[in-house]
């Protein structure tokens, strides 16, 4: 029987299934019901397949033969590493966009959800964003290699549709969090590389260096709830045009409001000073969730402080292990 017939099981191959959003979707797949009967879901990391390289991403379809795809493995990092490398950003994630949806297309592959995210979104806007802002203007110049090579994969996806009638798609989370983040504290992003820091600063009775003034605006998406929501666009949602994942606006915060929670979260009672010599970022780039609210008017997101408390009882649990 066509393997891709609809009565089939889906085969999903997830890349990227070693990291944050990876390991979230395994964790839904496996314990909480999120597969159903007769699925096959298929997590591989770089060390499996280096998806820069052509021979390696089509050998690793061949293998797996995948119905559809979870497209999360890209090179990722926080405000500092991209400053440092925007070229690499650049190539790198548009090798390995363009490596796997044209595999996916060859390989008769019947839906690709990839992920862009809320940080690729033109720097001069209007707020809230929403998902038809993505090409309007030049994204903030600290990431513009991640941001141009994002944004392709929705044109590509546009003309994989548009040519050969593929739904291919995306989705849009904003600043995502979790257990198995990269909590390294120079390339990390701001909740893990904090969480390291003030685990650390505790440790050694040091005061806790924020970088930045503390003021930018963040929505911070659970990696669980963004895990669920994925494997519902996979199964779900039709459209070729992507979908923001976010928690509603008024839940964006001050990254100095985030902190008090690592603090609370760690018992943190020491100085906590914020270094103005480096880079703020964007100031905020609040999203809109109408379009998810409108598809999934039942959805709950994980209160900030309680993914947060999750998050850092991971981390003291698994210091030996997590990504540092
Ligand atoms: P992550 O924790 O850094 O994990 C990245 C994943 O990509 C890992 O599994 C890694 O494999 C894999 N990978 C990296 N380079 C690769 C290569 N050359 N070949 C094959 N695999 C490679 O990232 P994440 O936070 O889960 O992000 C997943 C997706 O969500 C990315 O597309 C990212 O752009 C997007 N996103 C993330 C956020 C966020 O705040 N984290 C927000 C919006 C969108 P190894 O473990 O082997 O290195
Ligand atoms: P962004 O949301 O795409 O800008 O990426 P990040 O997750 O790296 O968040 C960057 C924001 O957090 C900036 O406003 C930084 O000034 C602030 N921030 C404060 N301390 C840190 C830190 O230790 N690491 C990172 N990555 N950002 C920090």
């Amino acid at each position: 029987m066509d393997p891709k017939t609809k009565s089939e099981p889906m085969r999903v191959l997830v890349t990227g299934g070693s990291g944050l959003i990876g390991k979230a979707i395994e964790q839904v797949v496996k314990n909480e019901g999120g597969s159903l009967e007769g699925e096959q879901w298929i997590f591989i990391s770089s060390k499996e397949a280096n998806l820069v390289d052509l021979q390696q991403t089509k050998a690793v379809f061949a293998k797996y033969r995948p119905t559809h795809v979870i497209h999360l493995a890209a090179k990722v990092g926080g405000l500092y590493l991209h400053m440092k490398e925007n070229l690499h950003f650049l190539r790198d994630n548009l090798r390995i966009n363009d490596n796997v949806l044209q595999t996916a297309h060859e390989m008769n592959v019947t839906k690709v959800v990839s992920c862009l995210s809320s940080c690729i979104f033109p720097d001069k806007t209007t707020y809230p964003i929403d998902e038809s802002m993505i090409h309007n203007g030049p994204p903030h110049s600290s990431n513009f290699g991640y941001s141009y090579a994002k944004r392709m994969i929705d044109i590509q996806n546009r003309g994989y549709f548009e040519q050969y009638g593929r739904r291919y798609t995306a989705v849009i989370p904003t600043n995502v969090f979790g257990p198995n983040d990269n909590f390294n504290l120079e390339n990390g992003h701001v909740l893990s590389a904090l969480m390291h820091k003030t685990y650390l600063a505790k440790k050694e009775g040091t005061a806790l260096q924020v970088w930045g003034t503390g003021t930018p605006r963040r929505q911070f998406i659970y990696s669980l709830d963004a895990a669920r929501l994925l494997i519902w666009v996979l199964r779900e949602y039709d459209e070729i045009e992507p979908i923001i994942l976010s928690v509603d606006e008024e839940e964006e915060l001050p990254i100095k409001d985030a902190v008090k929670m690592i603090a609370d979260a760690l018992d943190f009672k020491g100085p906590i000073e914020f270094d103005t010599s480096k880079s703020d970022g964007q100031m905020k780039k609040t999203a809109s969730n109408r379009k998810l609210r409108h598809y999934r008017p039942d959805i709950t997101f994980t209160p900030l402080s309680e993914g947060i408390t999750k998050t850092c009882e991971w981390f003291v649990k698994n210091y030996d292990i997590a990504r540092t």
